[in-house]
């Protein structure tokens, strides 16, 4: 006798709080306290304080724990390493590599034959600072679409750190100023330096100091990183400095030599933005997938169903309708905030 396996609406639901597994109890990336949590990543639009249980990676416990302090990062967190699963009241969960920021994982949840796949934030080209995106067959595909429209398709990161580069041979008298999020993208930057072969020191704004710390105390490479802090502005001629995008309006970056302002972020396709914030020298890196990764993506999954939880939910629907799958729109509250967070962050 051949059992047919639940449909996944079944047994995950969107409440008020967010996606919750009913049979396995918990909720992924809850928006507000829950009793047990699975935490894709750290960023703040998916990784709150507040839980009673949080299961994660190593690396996303490390960056809850110093974000929000040992005690509101969960009393009951539990570690899962990519790959390792765990049965969670008869689900079997796996945290399978998702290529966004270091630790960040799609949660894999497969009950009584049929299997979700909540991929959190996710992008598929290389990042010399976590493993890359796995694919992993399934029933239901749960993706974002932050970048879900044909217009944004991302550069090659190598040719917009070129940029870089050259502006400051250009400039040998001003800094270098990069605005870039506190938490994925900083490390990022200064990783794809390093490998363009930039070897000087990096200077960093205060706001940066800690998550670049964890990361090289996780194992990730970044060279020589030095505060900005107590420095003379001479001293900062010819040199790269990162700091929060906050910080690029801002007094603080008074104390630099006729900075040349840079942002990095998916957004500064759209000069408007750019504009925005004052940033003479837009640089296209995004840690989220692009239009033809996330089409890609779907392709690769081979789900018959794809549940859409914020971004430009309705292209990207429309695509997967075009291509026989089953879309539905989930609009989880509180998503896509990241790309503000450096401005509340202190
Ligand atoms: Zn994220
Ligand atoms: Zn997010």
């Amino acid at each position: 006798m051949t059992v047919t396996p639940p449909h996944p609406q079944t047994w995950l639901r969107v409440t008020d709080r967010g996606l919750y597994c009913e049979p396995g109890d918990f909720h992924v990336d809850p928006a507000r306290p829950v009793e047990r949590a699975v935490v894709t990543h750290g960023h703040a639009d998916h990784a709150r304080p507040g839980h009673g249980a949080v299961l994660a990676t190593p690396a996303t416990l490390a960056i809850m724990a110093e974000r929000y302090g040992e005690a509101a990062a969960g009393p009951g967190r539990q570690a899962l390493d990519h790959g390792e699963r765990l049965d969670v009241n008869g689900v079997d969960l796996r945290l399978v590599p998702a290529g966004h920021v270091l630790g960040s994982a799609q949660a894999v949840l497969e009950w009584r034959g049929s299997r979700v796949v909540v991929s959190g934030d996710y992008k598929r080209r290389p990042d010399p600072t976590c493993p890359p995106f796995e694919p992993v067959s399934c029933d239901v595909f749960i993706t974002e679409a932050t970048f879900g429209l044909p217009v944004f398709r991302h550069p090659d990161d190598a040719d917009e750190v070129a940029k870089i580069l050259a502006a400051r041979a250009t400039f040998p008298e001003r800094a270098l100023l990069i605005g870039a999020y506190a938490l994925g993208k900083a490390q990022r930057m200064l990783a794809l330096l390093r490998r363009a072969g930039y070897d000087r020191p990096v200077y960093l704004h205060g706001a940066l100091m800690r998550l670049c710390a964890l990361y090289q105390a996780q194992g990730v490479d970044l060279g020589e990183l030095r505060p900005v802090a107590g420095l003379d502005k001479a001293a900062l001629a010819g040199e790269i400095v990162l700091a929060p995008p906050s910080a690029l309006a801002d007094r603080w970056s008074r104390r630099l030599p006729e900075p040349l302002t840079a942002m990095a972020s998916g957004w500064m396709r759209v000069r408007q933005r750019a504009r925005q914030r004052n940033v003479e020298l837009p640089l296209i890196i995004s840690d989220h997938a692009d239009w033809d990764e996330l089409t890609r993506t779907l392709d690769d999954v081979g789900a018959p169903e794809v549940w859409i939880t914020h971004g430009s939910e309705e292209a990207l629907a429309h695509h997967a309708a075009g291509r026989g799958l089953r879309a539905r729109a989930l609009a989880l509250v509180g998503r896509g905030e990241e790309e503000q967070e450096a401005e509340a962050a202190p």
